[in-house]
């Protein structure tokens, strides 16, 4: 944030914003009705606020903007889902634009009945302004690392995300990787989960799997679900294939997962980008079902969403098809996420890396 821009209201803790409001002439009520109205009604205008004094409306509005937050584009695809860019302030002069996402339960649930479309949208949120890890196939990492987002910037993009229909679950798969910046992420969570009303059985947060880091989070609140990014059952491909982690092994990370199960009994997912002939042969298949098997947990298998200058293509239909059969066949669960964004925007990171081209 720059020295002079003003701390946002979603930049408050609760007995912070009751302070506030109470040296603008308020009560402490009419702090609870204003995080109510924004947090969970989605009003902005404190000027709607008609329960507050007029005199506290008019200080909070000069003092505490809503949001640090600028929403620069919106664009829509023909499934309705809605990526929305948001920039935040600069720091050292360097961008700040992340990217959210908010998607229609059909659409994030290919198996959800009719009726699931009231329980609301998932909305795919970012913990980064860009990423560290460099994985050459995800547009985020192409760019590397320009700086962490604050815990009221990743809840900003909830409650805008919020704003364009109902949330019924959300994913931590944006832009970054939230085990980097888990301290901010986990602030926000908190506020999703306890004011949001968002259960923590639907918060998922995917993560490339520092077994140490993961060993220390399972005890910790909200207990979201842990989604890990495999992408092969191959040490060497992995070390290419997320760089990062370089030397880390699978079976450590498969070990950490294993923990983690077994202290918040929460199932977990592994996800795998398909990257056409690549890593998506039976062969790769079989190994990843050989190390799999006999655990509880499902594979989630991503057909690679073509970024621009990668080196990598998208897999043919019948391969994925074989591929999941071969894992059908070690008994281990897969489901396969075809991204319908594609013809918009395709992945996470994209709209951003078009933004800073065309400056
Ligand atoms: N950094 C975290 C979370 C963000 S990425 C992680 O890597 O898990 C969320 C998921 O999208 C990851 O599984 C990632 O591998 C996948 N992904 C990234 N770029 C992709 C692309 N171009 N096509 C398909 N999936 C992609
Ligand atoms: Fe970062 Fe995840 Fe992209 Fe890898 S896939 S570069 S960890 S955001």
């Amino acid at each position: 944030m720059s020295a002079e821009a003003k701390p946002p209201l979603l930049s408050y803790s609760r007995a912070a914003f009751e302070a506030l409001v109470v040296g603008f002439g308020g009560k402490p009520f009419h702090a609870n009705i204003v995080r109510d109205s924004v947090l969970t009604k989605s009003l902005f205008d404190y000027e709607q606020m008609t329960a507050l004094p007029k005199n506290v409306r008019a200080r909070l509005a000069a003092e505490a903007p809503v949001f640090a937050g600028r929403e620069v584009t919106r664009s829509s695809a023909r499934d309705e889902t809605t990526k929305l860019l948001i920039e935040f302030p600069r720091t050292n002069d360097k961008d700040a634009t992340v990217e959210t996402v908010h998607m229609p339960s059909l659409y994030s649930n290919p198996d959800a009945a009719e009726g699931d479309q009231e329980k609301g949208a998932t909305l795919c949120v970012s913990t980064q302004v860009g990423c560290p890890v460099g994985c050459p196939f995800c547009a985020s990492g192409q760019l590397g690392l320009s700086r962490n987002l604050e815990a009221h910037e990743i809840l900003e993009q909830y409650v805008r995300g919020a704003a364009l229909g109902k949330l019924g679950r959300s994913v931590v798969m944006g832009m970054g990787e939230p085990l980097l910046n888990y301290k901010n992420l986990s602030v926000a969570l908190g506020v999703v989960h306890d004011e949001m009303g968002m259960g923590a059985r639907k918060i998922t947060v995917s993560t490339v799997g520092f077994p140490d880091r993961l060993r220390k989070l399972a005890p910790l609140r909200p207990r979201f679900q842990l989604a890990i990014s495999l992408h092969s059952p191959d040490q060497d491909q992995r070390d290419v294939l997320v760089p990062a982690m370089k030397g880390v092994p699978i079976d450590d990370i498969l070990a950490a997962g294993d923990d983690w199960f077994e202290k918040t009994g929460r199932e977990i997912t592994y996800e795998y980008v398909l990257l056409g002939r690549e890593n998506d042969t039976e062969g790769h298949a079989r190994r990843l079902g050989e190390k799999l098997r006999g655990r509880r947990c499902t594979v989630n298998l991503i057909p690679f969403n073509p970024v621009r200058e990668s080196p990598f293509r998208r897999p043919d239909t019948a391969d994925v098809d074989l591929f999941r059969g071969a894992l059908e066949r070690a008994r281990v669960v897969a489901t396969v996420r075809w991204s319908r964004g594609v013809e918009s925007d395709a992945a996470c990171g994209q709209l951003r890396i078009q933004k800073l081209e065309n400056r």
